[in-house]
């Protein structure tokens, strides 16, 4: 499959498809594109590419091919708020969740960060969470929020890009619904976790749906919030992401415990999570 595709990509005979573009230069055939038909932009991983929707399938096959048999990893997609983080505006934090803004000013919280006018208080177990899920997952962000917030708070959580590299999806990107799509990877091989299923509507199957991380008041209705009683969800929360990295092993054994020898074609995570999953009662 590798070798049939890659004669055809290197094809520059006149019929080039100019299917992988970069500021409007052909890749294949080095001609200038002025219009593609159905593209998709790939920004968030290198300024200016484009890929054709004949592209795609090639090229998200190829990458997860290399991730699979060169590095034993899946891909695994996160979302920001609720399911790594917590965020609220500054105004609309409780009497009681006031002394909040002190304690970030004071720079002695490493879980608690700032931007613009939002407090940003990361879940507990996340760097473990991190680090652990990287050794078995390719990790790509993707949050609604604006590319600015996303940058910011993957800043906080990953300074040294060592998790996500650049591959952030925001909603400069994608303005509606979530979608693998503008993941450059196969589905077969992809996993989401994100607190909201909705957002997913072609892409349930490979998800697994974290609990809700609600730390501030403003997101609490009828109860104090963890804030104000100056606590924290519990690391081995049921829901958690503890828990979910459990799942997540479990998941990454079952992929590849009948070794990575065969064909891409007899794997599949969404056969292993029949997502969408809820890792936690009602
Ligand atoms: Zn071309």
């Amino acid at each position: 499959m590798m070798s049939r595709t890659t004669t055809v990509m290197s094809s520059s005979d006149g019929n080039c498809g100019h299917w992988i573009v970069r500021h409007r230069i052909c890749l294949t055939c080095k001609k200038k594109v002025s219009h593609l038909e159905e593209d998709r932009a790939f920004n968030y991983l290198f300024s200016g590419l484009c890929l054709t929707n004949e592209a795609m399938p090639f090229t998200k096959r190829l990458v997860t091919l290399i991730t699979i048999y060169d590095h034993k990893k899946l891909h695994l997609v996160l979302d920001l708020d609720h399911t790594l983080i917590n965020s609220v505006s500054v105004s609309n934090l409780s009497q009681a969740e006031k002394y909040l803004i002190d304690e970030e000013r004071s720079g002695k919280w490493e879980n608690l960060g700032k931007y613009e006018d939002r407090l940003i208080k990361s879940r507990p177990f996340l760097q473990e969470f991190l680090e652990e899920a990287s050794k078995l997952f390719n990790m790509h962000v993707y949050t609604k929020g604006s590319s600015g917030y996303a940058q910011a708070v993957v800043k906080m959580i990953d300074p040294n890009k060592t998790y996500f590299g650049g591959r952030v999806i925001s909603r400069r990107e994608s303005p509606y619904n979530k979608t693998l799509d503008l993941v450059l990877a196969d589905e077969r091989g992809t996993v989401i976790v994100d607190d909201t299923v909705e957002v997913w509507p072609h892409h349930q199957k490979n998800l697994l749906q974290i609990r809700r991380y609600l730390y501030f008041k403003h997101d609490c209705i009828n109860k104090k919030s963890y804030a104000e009683r100056r606590r924290d969800e519990s690391r081995s929360s049921k829901g958690g992401l503890a828990n979910v990295l459990k799942f997540l092993k479990l998941v990454h054994n079952g992929f590849f415990s009948c070794g990575v020898g065969e064909d891409l074609e007899s794997k599949d995570v969404r056969s292993l999570i029949n997502g969408p999953f809820k890792l936690y009662g009602c």
